[in-house]
C-alpha cells in the first residue's frame, strides 16, 4: 500500500512523464556552460518570472544563500523573519559562510514583516553598526500568501531606504495560483527570487535563483565556490523543465484538497481549524488535549503520515488525491470517536 504522506510537499516522486523527460535530456558540461537542458531551464525560469537571468541550484537552501552572499558582504546585515526558513532552517549559512549579520524580527500573523518595525531596525550610517543591505521576505509564508498591496509597499519602502529585497519564494507558484495571477506579478517587486522545483512542482532535485544579470553572474561564482558547479546535471534540469511546463496550474488541485481536508477536520468537534490557518496547500492543526503520539501512531497504522510537534502541519501535493483526503478524514474521525 502506498502511504498517504502529508508530512511535506518535498516527498513527491517524479511521475513517469517526468522520468521520461529526464532519460531523454540532452546534456553537456554545465561548468563550461554547455548543458543545453540547464540553459533551457534557466532561460525558461527567467522568462517565467520576467527577470533578467536565472541559475539552477542544488536546493532552496543554496539559492537563498547565494542571494544573501550577492546582496551582503562580510559584516553587512539582512533583515529577516525570526521564523523564516532562511534564518532558522538553513544551517545558519549566511553567518557561517558569508559572515553576514542577521537582524531577525517576528513575522506578523499574516506572514508579512511590519514595515514600521523594519524601519526601526535599519541601522544608521555609523561605524558602530553593521550596514543594513537587504530585506528578505517569504511567500508563501507557512502557506500564507502575501497581499500584492503589501509587496508594493515593501518595494517602495526598500527603494526609499536604499535596500535590496530578496524573496524566498520556495512556493511562489502556490501564491500565484491562489491569487490567480502570473508569478511575474509577484517576482517583479524583488531584486532576486528563489523558488523550489522539488516541492509541489514535483521534481526530485533543484531550485532556481532569479535576478538581474549582475546578481546571477555573482551567484554563479559563489555557487562554484560552494562546490555547486555540477556537470551533466541536465538530467535534473529536465525534471525542472517538465515541472514548469506541467505542474504549475495543477497546484490549484492541491489547494482544493487542503480546503476539503480542513472542512472535513472541522466536523470533528475536538478540532477547530481557523480558516486563516488553511492556506494554499498547508494546514496547521493545533491539538491541545490530544495525545499526539497516539494520533500519529494510529494514522500510521492506516498508512497516513503526519508530522509536527505542538502544531501538526498537513501538506497536500501532487501525490495526494481527493480519495486520499477521504481516507484521511475517515481515519481522523475514527480516532476521535
Ligand atoms: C523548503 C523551503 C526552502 C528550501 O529548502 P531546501 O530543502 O533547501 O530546498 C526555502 N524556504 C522555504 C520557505 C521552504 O519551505
Amino acid at each position: 500500500m502506498m502511504a498517504i504522506d502529508l508530512r511535506s510537499d518535498t516527498v513527491t516522486k517524479p511521475s513517469d512523464g517526468m522520468r521520461n523527460a529526464m532519460v531523454k535530456a540532452d546534456v553537456g558540461d554545465d561548468v563550461y556552460g554547455e548543458d543545453p537542458t540547464i540553459n533551457q531551464l534557466e532561460e525558461a525560469a527567467a522568462d517565467l518570472l520576467q527577470m533578467e537571468s536565472a541559475l539552477f541550484c542544488a536546493s532552496g537552501t543554496q539559492s537563498n544563500l547565494l542571494a544573501l552572499l550577492c546582496h551582503c558582504k562580510r559584516g553587512e546585515e539582512y533583515i529577516v523573519g525570526q521564523q523564516a526558513h532562511t534564518y532558522q532552517y538553513e544551517g545558519g549559512g549566511a553567518a557561517a559562510l558569508g559572515s553576514i549579520h542577521p537582524q531577525p524580527l517576528n513575522f506578523e500573523h499574516d506572514g508579512t514583516l511590519d514595515l514600521d518595525k523594519v524601519l526601526n531596525l535599519i541601522k544608521p550610517d555609523d561605524f558602530h553598526f553593521p550596514q543594513t543591505r537587504l530585506l528578505c521576505l517569504e511567500n508563501t509564508r507557512g502557506g500564507r500568501v502575501l497581499p500584492i498591496s503589501y509587496l508594493d509597499s515593501a518595494r517602495k519602502f526598500v527603494d526609499t531606504n536604499n535596500l535590496n529585497m530578496h524573496l524566498d519564494g520556495a512556493r511562489i507558484f502556490n501564491a500565484a495560483v491562489d491569487l490567480n495571477i502570473h508569478a511575474s506579478k509577484i517576482s517583479h517587486y524583488f531584486d532576486s527570487v528563489s523558488f523550489c522545483l522539488s516541492k509541489g512542482l514535483g521534481a526530485p532535485v533543484g531550485s532556481i535563483l532569479c535576478g538581474t544579470t549582475d546578481v546571477i553572474k555573482k551567484a554563479r561564482r559563489w555557487r562554484k565556490t560552494l562546490g555547486g558547479g555540477m556537470r551533466q546535471a541536465g538530467l535534473l534540469a529536465a525534471a525542472g523543465l517538465y515541472a514548469l511546463e506541467n505542474n504549475i496550474e495543477r497546484l490549484s488541485e492541491d489547494h482544493a484538497n487542503a480546503k476539503l481536508l480542513a472542512d472535513g477536520l472541522n466536523e470533528i468537534k475536538q478540532l477547530n481549524i481557523r480558516s486563516d490557518d488553511v492556506n494554499t496547500n498547508i494546514i496547521f492543526l493545533e491539538l491541545d488535549n490530544v495525545n499526539q503520539e497516539e494520533l500519529r501512531t494510529y494514522l500510521k497504522s492506516k498508512g497516513i503520515l503526519i508530522q509536527g510537534r505542538n502544531k501538526i502541519r498537513l501538506v497536500t501535493h501532487l501525490d495526494i488525491s481527493k480519495k486520499d483526503i477521504a481516507i484521511t478524514l475517515k481515519a481522523f474521525k475514527n480516532f476521535f470517536n
